[in-house]
């Protein structure tokens, strides 16, 4: 068996930790690593670190570490940049796939891992899936620049927050307007059915010279609704 080639500092030779451990001090933006591991989640970061210990015991390893860093989202009110800082703590067991340890914490084979259990192959413990999965868990789903953020004006787009952009502002609820407008219709219409209900009679001897067929029997169903 070749002996394992770590691939970057995220990846740890198991027999190279030593019994007092070995230390983490990762700068995640160096080599591209966010950009290559964390793409399309967050373009921009403005610092990135792992500081954490690797620790042995018997065939299982212990990770534990610290994710500290900050970038720049985008404001869901806005979509203006909006700062995120990240700080967070994480733990793992790490186990040799396919040892009687890895069944025992439920990662026999990796796909219904605990959560804070993952399984390492061949000797190399790779924390890079265990630090992908922190940042990505710690990252907020939705986040505003600022608690207040005006959001962007409903009729050009512009940030409210950059000043007027000269649009006549108009009432938030002003596209339901016409609604109302259409169910007052609809009452009037109701009530002048309503009058319009003894004229009914008249109506119907129209009907028997033939004339307005239609539009006598529509009116009189107007005028049973009404009633
Ligand atoms: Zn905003
Ligand atoms: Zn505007």
């Amino acid at each position: 068996m070749r002996p394992p080639k770590p691939q970057g500092p995220l990846q740890v030779v198991v027999r190279e930790i030593t019994p007092a451990g070995r230390e983490l001090l990762v700068d995640l933006l160096a080599d591209g690593w966010a950009t290559a591991s964390l793409d399309g989640v967050a373009a921009v970061w403005e610092r990135l670190e792992l500081r954490g210990m690797l620790t042995i015991a018997g065939e299982l390893a212990y990770a534990r570490g610290r994710i500290t860093g900050s970038v720049a989202l985008e404001c869901s009110r806005c979509l203006g940049p909006a700062a995120f800082v990240i700080d967070g703590e994480f733990t793992r067991v790490l186990v040799p796939r396919g040892t009687d340890q890895a069944a025992a914490l439920g990662a026999a084979d990796g796909a219904h891992e605990e959560p804070d259990v993952a399984v390492f192959d061949d000797g190399l413990i790779d924390l890079a899936p265990v630090v992908r999965e922190e940042i990505l868990v710690a990252l907020p789903y939705a986040l505003l620049c600022r608690e207040d953020c005006p959001g962007l004006c409903v009729q050009c787009g512009k940030p409210k927050a950059d000043g007027a952009c000269g649009c006549v502002a108009t009432p938030v609820d002003d596209r339901w307007s016409g609604l109302r407008g259409l169910q007052v219709a609809n009452r009037v219409d109701s009530a002048a059915a309503a009058l319009a209900a003894p004229a009914a009679p008249e109506q119907d001897e129209n009907d028997q010279s033939g004339e307005n067929d239609r539009s006598t029997s529509a009116s009189k169903s107007i005028a049973r609704e009404g009633r």
